[in-house]
């Protein structure tokens, strides 16, 4: 007999991501569930990072990260969004954006504090809540809009809320919040002295006009906000695990003594490589944004022909169908699981990422980073399943 292991963890079962694209894989379906592209990021960055592999350092970096790293995320904070960042103190490399987010959330939870978390929401988000002893306090967006609604904001708080964590572009909605919204969520950020975790994986993944604005350009934000990047979503090298954490260096140094326990440091050829990626010309960042609005549109025209009608999405990888407006019937898990068995298309249900009660949706989640051939593959199939049905 042994012990049980922690209270929290035990009730999760395993990820959305991982049970859809073994379900896949199982049945060859094309994955268009768990979000990755399917063309690896640019040639020289990889040929960076095999060089630095070869030739060296390999062994332990410092802990903050690589000195090249982080003097090339403090340049691109400022060179994108003006914010200035003390590379040496203001910047914290990890392993991936999820590193960054069990240290954020470890390092600044007490149990029983409060975190708001808006639905639908990132996998990771409410475990790592939950074990840091967090209370969750939802806020729930609906699709197709996926509106915020100010009076489900504002009664999310109390004087026990600690932070908010806000993930902008958000997954797994496309959503990009408005500087409307980004003021509201930061005048009750303010009015109850909270801290804000903002995951931005998907800051250069925004389309048409809409630019990205992070939460910690807002006025009175500076002191209480961190922001969290990756270059897996920015480089299309979602293996790497590399990740990193800007704010204010008091912030930082708090949220330093997570990272020290948990991975302490970062492959420093993946570093290096990045940081030349971070590097690139703005014809780089513009091809990524065009590149991924071409396939949104191509995709989303393919399910509309099918008669779907899809919800709002202005960034991200992801695009959601409803899938009520075909006149299915059942659940979207249901609907997930025939499709990837009997259609040979792999989708994710977004009641998935719904944690609170009762919270039950049409709409089906599609990743379309993917080569447009496998995109028209995908829409012939799903055409062919639902017109002989
Ligand atoms: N946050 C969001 C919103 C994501 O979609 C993902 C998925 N890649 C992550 C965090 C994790 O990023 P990483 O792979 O860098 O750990
Ligand atoms: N971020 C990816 C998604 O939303 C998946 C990452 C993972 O599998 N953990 O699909």
């Amino acid at each position: 007999m042994v012990k049980q292991a922690n209270d929290v963890l035990s009730t999760f079962g395993t990820t959305i991501f991982e049970v859809m694209s073994k379900l896949a894989m199982e049945h060859k379906a094309i994955n268009l569930g768990q979000g990755f592209p399917d063309e690896d990021g640019p040639a020289d960055i990889r040929q960076m990072a095999a060089k630095g592999l070869m030739d060296g350092p390999n062994q332990y970096p410092p802990m903050m990260g690589t000195p090249s790293l982080r003097r090339a995320v403090a340049d691109s904070n400022h060179r994108f969004y003006g914010i200035a960042v003390e590379p040496n103190s203001g910047v914290l490399v990890t392993s991936g954006a999820t590193e960054a987010l069990a240290d954020c959330l470890m390092a600044l939870i007490n149990p029983g504090d409060e975190v708001v978390l808006l639905e639908p929401l990132y996998d990771c988000y409410l475990p790592l809540v939950l074990r840091a002893g967090g209370i969750p306090k939802f806020v729930r967006l609906d699709p197709p809009h996926w509106e915020l609604n100010e009076d489900r904001l504002r009664s999310a708080f109390s004087s026990k809320t600690k932070l908010v964590l806000l993930n902008n572009p958000m997954n797994p909605t496309g959503k990009v919040f408005n500087l409307q919204e980004l003021e509201l969520l930061a005048d009750v950020i303010i009015e109850h002295d909270a801290y804000a975790v903002c995951d931005e994986v998907y800051e250069h993944i925004v389309f048409g006009n809409l630019c990205h604005i992070p939460l910690v350009t807002l006025p009175g934000m500076g002191d209480r906000t961190v922001r969290i990047g990756s270059a897996g979503k920015t480089f299309s090298l979602t293996g790497w695990k590399v990740g990193y954490i800007t704010g204010a260096d008091e912030l930082i140094a708090k949220i330093s003594k997570a990272h020290q326990f948990v991975t302490f440091t970062t492959p420093p050829a993946l570093q290096n490589a990045v940081a030349f990626g971070l590097n690139k010309d703005d014809l780089f960042y513009e091809d990524l944004q065009t590149s991924m609005q071409s396939k949104r549109d191509f995709f989303r025209n393919g399910l509309q022909s099918i008669g779907f009608e899809t919800a709002d999405c202005d960034g991200t990888y992801f695009l959601n169908a409803d899938i009520s407006s075909i006149g299915y019937e059942g659940t979207d898990e249901e609907f997930c699981r025939m499709i990837t068995t009997e259609a040979g298309v792999a989708a994710l249900p977004v009641s998935a990422f719904y944690a609170s009660e009762g919270a039950k949706t049409n709409f089906v989640r599609f990743c379309f980073c993917k080569r447009e051939d496998v995109l028209q593959q995908a829409i012939s199939k799903l055409d062919k399943f639902f017109t002989n049905k």
